[in-house]
């Protein structure tokens, strides 16, 4: 029963997704579904198109009958993310998405129809290198296993997921991603923090159903942040009422927040407040969007006074420090030069922009 072997918290073996690797110590991925109706396969390519850009790293798109997967088809030949189908009831579903080139097929333990479909699906996978996700969820798990434990536990949902990775490691197939989506953030966390002992294989994050707008980030940040800071987490999904594009900024913001994140501008900014010399708010916000096409991993500080300002701004790569209509600029702890309020936003971006140039010289040079 190697699914079920007690392994290291955060240890998982790394299993392909296309061309991407999840688990086995690769950086935390993230990854998004597409909104449209799969059918309208322009409208879904445009969207999986649209997530690569803003760094989606893998695209999953829902086949919830033959019309979506006849659609599934073209859209894979259109993208170059690795894609996932997803799908629940039918299992002739999943492989005909697995003979249509998916790289990862969804199932749902509590919905496919038992072992032997799930096996079925299995060696389909295994033919044509496509990873499995046993994707567990608290509103479908098996009536006795949900009997045995009173209820969608955290310890139920676990043991759903070994049951179904057991099935798989029957026939062989060890590609698998387990996620198990719970109720509340205090029950995923619960459920997360079992499997990462029970379980060897990569954990794919995700809060289910966590609303929209400020809540619905701050119940994807704590529940997903509280496990990675925990070491636990191989890939993430934030689920939101929203755009997917809003989905991987929330993703890329949560990993870059625990230092997880291995590329793009991270801003320290200040809350501001009497001190504050220059028009904070709004010089943040205008260097974020400026550096957004930045790659190099570099910390950038926009503070707004003299108090921390320096400090912070020595400590980043790149730093801007306000005094009363002016800014001194920082690179590498030193000072650059002091600038009028006018010229520090060009001045910032401009001394971040060197300072990535120089980072990928220094590179070309090693
Ligand atoms: Fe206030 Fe200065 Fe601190 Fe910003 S850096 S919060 S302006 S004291």
């Amino acid at each position: 029963m190697r699914g079920a072997a007690a392994a290291p918290v955060g240890r998982t073996v790394a299993v392909r997704v296309g061309a991407l690797t999840v688990g086995g110590g690769a950086p935390v991925s993230v990854q998004s579904m597409t909104k449209t109706d799969t059918r309208d396969v322009g409208a879904t390519v445009r969207q999986l198109r649209a997530l690569e850009r803003a760094g989606c790293q893998i695209g999953r798109v829902a086949v919830p009958d033959r019309g979506a997967l006849e659609a599934f088809a073209r859209i894979r030949g259109k993208v170059s993310l690795p894609l996932v189908a997803d799908i629940h009831f039918d299992h002739r579903l999943a492989i005909a998405c697995i003979a249509a080139g998916a790289d990862k097929v969804r199932i749902n333990p509590g919905n496919i129809g038992g072992t032997a479909r799930m096996q079925e699906v299995a060696l389909r996978a295994q033919e044509r290198g496509c990873a499995i996700r046993v994707g567990v969820n608290a509103g479908s798990l098996e009536r006795e296993i949900a009997a045995k434990h009173g209820g969608a536990t955290p310890a139920a949902l676990v043991e759903s997921a070994q049951r179904a990775v057991r099935d798989l490691e029957a026939v062989g197939f060890t590609a698998i991603v387990v996620s198990l989506k719970a109720s509340s953030v205090p029950h995923t966390i619960a459920a997360y923090r079992l499997a990462a002992r029970a379980l060897r294989y990569p954990l794919h994050l995700g809060v289910t159903e966590a609303g929209f707008g400020l809540a619905g980030i701050v119940k994807s940040s704590v529940g997903m942040g509280t496990l990675l800071a925990d070491g636990i987490g191989d890939t993430l999904r934030v689920s939101l009422t929203d755009s997917p594009l809003v989905e991987v900024r929330v993703g890329r913001e949560i990993l870059a927040s625990l230092g997880l994140r291995r590329e793009g501008v991270e801003i320290v900014s200040c809350p501001t407040c009497g001190r504050c010399g220059v028009d904070l708010r709004r010089t943040a916000r205008a260097v974020a969007r400026a550096l957004a096409d930045v790659a190099e991993p570099l910390t950038v500080a926009v503070m707004g006074c003299p108090v921390n300002g320096p400090g912070e701004a020595k400590a980043a790569d790149v730093g801007l420090a306000g005094g009363r209509g002016k800014a001194v600029i920082f690179a590498r702890g030193q000072v650059l030069k002091t600038v009028p309020e006018s010229r520090m936003i060009a001045a910032l971006t401009g001394a971040v922009r060197e300072e990535a140039a120089r980072r990928r010289r220094a590179r070309g040079r090693g």
